[in-house]
């Protein structure tokens, strides 16, 4: 039987990896900031290095389901947007990331030939974890869905200046699930379904009514769900990020996975947590004793420390936190007015620090006419002006060939602006 690293032999991981650093190119492929954390991060952690506290025990091992000092202020932050009492032993499981949270959660509740419900395109962790512990992973597609405007796909301007961009030049399409579809695809052998929101490649945010349809069928053929919100405070204005965990029925089954790393900025840390349902996380305990047993204690007190900071400025609208979409949501514009110069037109962001766009009407040499048009363009891209962006093929595991979904990039827009600033003067320079 193939690995999954067999089965996909041009990983997003080789690209990421290799594309960027062998060459010079502006790296807008990987998601993470190309900047310094910010300063209550950094601070805490030197604080603990400098041993300020006088308390060395923060160099040894910790409570294996999470050192208590950052189990705390997890409970207490979650517990207050879930409106429910969190036990911070019994309902939140810190993990080496929320990659090792998925693994925990996947590989505690699917058997061999559970079948696992996936939206796609997706993150590639969820099916590399389901096949590597025997699970079928079963695709619902997530479906460009146009509105008249976009059909009519009028001509890139960039005049109006006083217009937000958003509601200027973008493609006000969404991406959405047909409903009969994702109903279709649940049987006697569906174990969960795995959700992502904000989502990852194609920025979506999942609207109340889109999670309430999931949490219906859900309750109606007892499915548990992994809630993949490691991108929760990124959320486009007016939209809102909403967990499907709050709604009814859903705590009991649910296991929401979260990321310090994409919270606070610090992805190399890889440290992040789950939060359920006593016997859930009890179950997911059991994977976490057999793969890593505890976490580096000094990051989770460091992440303590800054999350408590954030709890204490939870209503101060510059806190980090609640400034975070502020930024976000002036690169993402920021990147979307690059790309447009190109004559490009982006699709309208809701979450998350990607922007997506599509490349099916852009005119460029064609090297290799056996690949994707999104692979001849991020290579076109790369090769012509050293700026490197991910084919949104590489996100799916199954083809689903239609013009659109193969012609769609992923820009991460979360870099200094000088980066950004010269990806802008290299296109201009070009156009
Ligand atoms: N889930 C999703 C949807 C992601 O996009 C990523 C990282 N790109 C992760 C999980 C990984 O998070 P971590 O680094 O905390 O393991």
């Amino acid at each position: 039987e193939d690995s999954p690293t067999d089965s996909h032999p041009i990983s997003i991981w080789n690209y990421q990896d290799s594309t960027p650093a062998d060459t010079d190119a502006i790296n807008f492929t990987t998601g993470f900031p190309d900047f310094s954390p910010p300063k209550h991060v950094s601070s805490a952690f030197k604080s603990l290095v400098n041993n300020e506290n006088n308390n060395s025990l923060i160099h040894q091992y910790t409570k294996q389901t999470g050192h208590p000092r950052l189990a705390n202020i997890v409970a207490k932050l979650y517990g207050t947007e879930l409106k429910r009492d969190l036990n911070p032993e019994r309902n939140v499981l810190v993990t080496a990331g929320a990659v090792h949270g998925l693994f925990c959660c996947i590989f505690s509740l699917v058997r061999p030939g559970d079948e696992v419900i996936i939206f796609q395109p997706a993150f590639k962790g969820f099916s590399y974890i389901v096949n590597s512990c025997g699970g079928v992973p079963v695709y619902v597609k997530l479906n460009i869905v146009e509105d008249d405007k976009c059909k009519n796909d009028t001509p890139v301007t960039t005049s109006d200046a006083n217009q937000k961009l958003n509601d200027r030049d973008l493609h006000t399409t969404r991406f959405e699930f047909d409903e009969e579809e994702l109903k279709s695809k649940f049987s006697a052998k569906t174990k969960l379904i795995i959700v992502n929101t904000p989502h990852n490649p194609l920025a979506k945010v999942f609207t109340t009514d889109e999670l309430s349809k999931i949490s219906q069928l859900c309750t109606k053929h007892d499915v548990l769900c992994i809630s993949d919100e490691v991108y929760e405070r990124m959320v486009q204005e007016p939209l809102k990020h909403v967990s499907i965990a709050s709604l009814p029925g859903m705590w009991e089954r649910t296991l929401k996975i979260c990321s310090a790393g994409k919270l606070l900025s610090v992805t190399g840390w890889k440290l992040g947590w789950c939060i359920g349902p006593d016997d859930l996380i009890r179950k997911a305990v059991t994977m976490h004793i057999a793969s890593v047993h505890r976490i580096a204690t000094p990051l989770q007190e460091a992440v303590a420390i800054a999350l408590e900071g954030e709890y204490t400025g939870r209503e101060d609208p510059n806190s980090y936190f609640n400034s975070l979409p502020r930024e976000i949501s002036t690169k993402v514009d920021q990147v979307c007015e690059i790309f447009l110069k190109l004559g490009l037109k982006p699709l309208k962001p809701e979450g998350s620090y990607y922007v997506v766009v599509n490349v099916s009407n852009f005119d460029f040499p064609v090297k290799d006419s056996s690949q994707t048009k999104d692979f001849q363009f991020a290579n076109w891209l790369l090769n012509e002006m050293k700026i490197a962006v991910l084919p949104v093929t590489m996100f799916y595991d199954i083809e689903d060939r239609n013009e659109i979904n193969e012609s769609l990039v992923r820009i991460c827009c979360f870099k200094r602006y000088e980066t950004i600033d010269r990806a802008r003067r290299i296109i201009e320079d070009w156009s």
